[in-house]
Order: structure tokens, then sequence, then C-alpha cells
């Protein structure tokens, strides 16, 4: 019989449902697993049924059948689904820990999604330390966390900015609460909600890298034990521009790897505009017709990731007119095609998770935020980072499609986008900077560990 391989301590991960949760979540426990740990992602069914076939050495343990309850799109939408996965979710976690109380390797510490705090209460009443993980940026939940703070005031006014590490930010560049209404919707008493026992927590995650947000990290460093962990792509990728699998995080969504990347080979370097606005994010019908013809008029090779919910609002003969300079698909390998000699442009929603992967494969971007923390996202990447810019839009929100173009031409073209590709290089050595052996990220996580194995 094969003896079973000895693991250095056994940490159990909790990601919430969404990719963006999954990839930056998974990545990080691989990167455990590396280090001799023991790592079990457990999740919902439908995620676990999912993410079967990608999970190696992980083991992948479901603790709430969304299946059988419709999941997202079942009764109550997302309030519904949070509170669902909440219930349940609370008891199957408790049976799956007790349950490897009696295995070999019971669970030494829990890795919970901030955006499940409850996990950390449970962590807590089982006497195991507790890692909140964000997948968002510093900035943004320090953003978040002084809006929770004001909200929590007897007299709840605006935040007080600027805030202490942040670069000044103007209304439109502060983490978007997702509705205008005034009203406390769902998603907003989900994000503030992440801050409702943080104190308890005894590793704050992120998945981002001191150089990044040095004031930010420093500044949330005395009110929280922070670890900035990221950039969780994994190190292969920063050492060579490589393609083929190197299978990061785990995709929910079939890519359209070999179409991909067989059309970026025929390309030159640095010729191909990439398009996507990640897994959440869609744009209406007004803005895909101007960003159809904005890549028609900019003349590049475009790559553009459009969602099948959104195929019906591409301009009619688009894809035909535009079959030698484009190829549209409905999900790409994402971190394969940033990776990829041919693409000298991203444009897309800043999502956190893209926002990290293009600055650690120094592409440079153009930000089209839609919503919530995408919006001090771009303005990062705009300001802070130096490595894009973002369209002007008109009072609806719309960015048109000359300013589009004008947009891509600014980073990929001309003495700015000499200047972008330079600061979009330096970001990239130091992201790899903090996550090869020794780097501030890197020293983190063995800082974890080494307090796992002794306790
Ligand atoms: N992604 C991908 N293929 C695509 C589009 C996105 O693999 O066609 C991945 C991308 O690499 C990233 C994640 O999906 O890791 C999206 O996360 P992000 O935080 O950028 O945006 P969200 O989807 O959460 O809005």
């Amino acid at each position: 019989m094969e003896e079973e391989k000895a693991y250095g301590a056994h940490v159990m991960v909790l990601p919430f449902h969404g990719q963006g949760h999954i990839n930056p979540m998974l990545q990080f426990s691989k990167r455990l697993v590396s280090k001799g740990l023991k790592v079990t992602v457990t999740t919902t069914l439908s995620n676990t049924k999912t993410m079967q076939a990608g999970a190696g050495s992980i083991s992948l343990e479901p603790i709430y059948d969304d299946c059988s309850e419709g999941g997202l799109g079942g009764p109550g939408g997302f309030k519904g689904f949070i509170e669902r996965f909440e219930a349940s979710g609370s008891r199957g976690l408790i049976e799956l820990i007790e349950k490897l109380e009696s295995s070999n390797y019971p669970v030494k510490c829990l890795v919970y999604d901030a955006n499940l705090p409850w996990a950390l209460d449970i962590a807590k009443r089982l006497g195991l330390p507790g890692a909140a993980f964000f997948t968002q940026s510093c900035a943004a939940i320090a953003s978040y966390y002084s809006m929770h703070q004001e909200m929590l005031g007897e007299s709840p006014r605006e935040p007080a900015f600027p805030m202490p590490g942040l670069p000044p930010l103007g209304l439109p560049n502060l983490p978007s609460l997702g509705s205008a209404s005034g009203q406390c919707p769902p998603i907003v008493r989900y994000i503030l909600n992440q801050f409702s026992n943080i104190e308890k927590a005894d590793w704050v995650l992120f998945n981002s890298f001191d150089k990044l947000e040095y004031e930010v990290v420093k500044w949330m460093g005395k009110l929280w034990p922070v670890k900035t962990i990221g950039p969780t792509v994994p190190s292969v990728y920063l050492d060579n521009r490589v393609e083929g699998d190197k299978g990061y995080g785990f995709s929910l969504y079939k890519p359209d790897s070999d179409a991909c990347m067989k059309w970026l080979n025929t390309k030159e370097t640095g010729s191909v505009v990439y398009v996507s606005f990640g897994s959440a994010a869609s744009l209406n019908a007004e803005q895909m017709e101007e960003m159809a013809w904005a890549l028609k008029q900019n003349n590049s090779n475009f790559l553009w990731v459009v969602k099948t919910s959104e195929k019906n609002n591409l301009p009619s003969k688009f894809l035909e007119e535009m079959s030698d300079k484009g190829l549209v698909v409905t999900w790409c390998p994402q971190l394969e095609v940033l990776a990829h000699h041919a693409v000298g442009c991203f444009i897309t929603h800043c999502g956190w998770n893209s926002t990290v992967e293009a600055l650690s494969f120094g592409v440079p971007m153009v930000g089209m935020p839609q919503f919530l923390d995408q919006m001090t996202n771009a303005h990062f990447v705009e300001k802070v980072c130096g490595v894009g810019v973002k369209p002007r839009v008109d009072e609806k929100g719309l960015a048109s499609r000359e300013e589009i173009d004008r947009c891509i031409k600014e980073v990929m073209q001309g003495e700015k986008g000499e200047e972008i590709k330079r600061n979009a290089t330096m970001w990239k050595e130091l992201a790899k900077e903090a996550v090869n052996e020794g780097g501030s990220s890197d020293k983190y996580i063995d800082e974890i560990i080494d307090r796992l194995m002794s306790a």
C-alpha cells in the first residue's frame, strides 16, 4: 500500500462562490501545498463538482448543496443565496472540521473569504486560528472600512476622505456601493459585514504586495495583523512568458484555449488589444456598440471576451466584418493570454484579479470600471501605478468610440505609451520579487506556516 504523504499541517480554505474569489484562493492554496501543507478547499457543491478535474493535490469538500436550491438564481436572488449559504454552510463547515478531527491531519487553521465572516466565528468556537482573505485591494478595503466605521456612528455621515495611506480619491474613484437609492441594498450589507468580527482574525490576507500598496498596507497593519501574500499568479509565469496550461486557479467556465493561443501565436509582439470585463460585469448595448466601433476604428488586432449573455448586443455584421482583425470568444485562459508576447494592451473592468494579473505581466491597461472596487482599482492603475489610462465618460457613464480609440493609442504608441510600458515593466519586476523566494509575500506565507507548524 502506498504510504500517505507526511504534511506539515492541514489548512482549510473557504472561498466565496464566484470566479474572482476562487482563482486567488485556490492559487494561494497551491502555494501552501508547494510548501508542504495539506489543504482542503471547501465551497458550494456546484463549485466542487466543476473544480474536481483541476484540484490536483488539493482535497475538495462541499459544505453547502446549492444545486438543489437553485444556486444564485434560487429564491431571494443574491440575498437569498448568501443567507442559505450561511445557514447550511455553517452547519456543513462544523461537521466537516469535526469529522476531520479524528483523521491523521486534523484542521489547524481556517482561511476564509472575508465575505463569509460567519466562518471566523465558527473557527473561534472550534478553537482554531482564522485568517480572513480579502480578494480586493487594500485600498478598496480601507475605503469600505472607513464607510463601515462611519455607518456605525450615531449619526452616519460621508466617510472622511482623504484617508491615511490613500492618494486623494475623488468621489468617482471611491468604491461604489452598487446603488444610488440611498438604502442599504444587500450587496452593501454583505460588503460592509466583512468587518463585523474582523478584530478576531489571527491574520488578514490580501492578494497584493507591500510595494504595490505600501502606505495603505502600513496604515492597515496598525489596525489588523495584515499580510500581503500576492500576487497569487504562478511564479513560473513571472519568470518566462510561456505558453501552455499552467493550471491557474480554476476556471469555472470553459475557456476557448486552443483558438485563443493559436490565433495569438500568429500575431506580432505587442500588437493585440485584449478586451475582457471579467465574470460579473457586462457592457450595456450602447457601450458594446461603442467598444465594437472603437476596435474597428483603432485597426489593431483584438481578442474580445464577449459572454454568451452579451452576444446579442454586438452590432450586426460586426463579427463578419472584423473576422480578419479580431477573435471573439465567450471565455479565455486569461493568464496565458496576458502572458503572451502578442498582447500589448488590456481593456479591462479593473476587477482586482485582472488588475493584479496585468501588473504581474507588465501589460498596459485601459481601465473601464463598472462598479464597486473597480472604480478605485482603475484610479490606481492610472494615477498611482502609471500603467494605464481611463477613458472619459459622459453623464450616463458612456465612453465613446473616439475616446476608447484615443486611450488604446495612448497606451500603445508615442511617448506616453513608452512611459506606461516602462512603468509596467517595473511593476512586473516588483511583483516577481514579492513572490519569489525571500520576497515580502513569500516571507509572510512562511511566517504563517511556521506558526501553524509550531502550534
Ligand atoms: N478570467 C478568465 N478568462 C476570462 C475572463 C476572466 O480566466 O475570459 C479570470 C481572470 O484571470 C481573473 C478572474 O477571471 O482571475 C476575474 O476576476 P476579476 O477580479 O478580474 O473580476 P470579476 O470576475 O471578479 O469581476
